[in-house]
């Protein structure tokens, strides 16, 4: 797992949070201006956007927003962890214990997402069945183990 971590370092995965998140939110607030007016004439509000009234409306739009987002945030976030993954292996040569670290890991995050403790790990996408990927963004834990076995047979 130090693996892991150090190829989030290596790799700049901070860097590249704070400028995919930057862009994310430019778009969000371009978006928020353009559509407060339609929605907050929907909801029968005549406040402006820069108006408390008009808070209700922007925290719908937040939500709409974040459901609407929710893909391309947790792609990225899937891709720099499978990223931090392969550096792991490639550097450490050392699969076994990756895998053994992400077995151990899953005791804590349960891999069957009905039975999980943490909240922010307990939705599975019903239609992502055989991905190997979890809602909450990070590589779903059953399958890594599994990666790393695969990398293992071919190293
Ligand atoms: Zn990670």
């Amino acid at each position: 797992m130090t693996g892991h971590e150090i190829g989030h370092y290596v790799l700049k995965h901070t860097w590249s949070g704070i400028l995919f998140f930057a862009v994310l939110a430019m778009v969000l607030f371009w978006l928020a201006e353009k559509l407060y007016p339609r929605f907050a004439r929907a909801f029968g509000s005549d406040a402006k956007i820069d108006d408390p009234r008009g808070v209700p409306v922007l925290f719908f739009l937040i939500s709409v927003f974040a459901v609407a987002a929710s893909p391309f945030i947790n792609t990225f976030g899937r891709t720099l962890e499978t990223q931090a993954d392969m550096y792991s292996l490639e550097t450490e040569n050392r699969p076994d214990a990756l895998a053994s670290a992400l077995v151990k890991t899953a005791e804590y995050r349960y891999p069957d997402p009905m039975r999980s403790r943490s909240s922010c790990s307990t939705i599975t996408l019903p239609s992502n069945g055989g991905s190997g990927w979890q809602w909450n963004g990070r590589p779903r834990i059953r399958t890594r183990p599994l990666r790393s076995d695969q990398a293992a047979e071919v190293t």
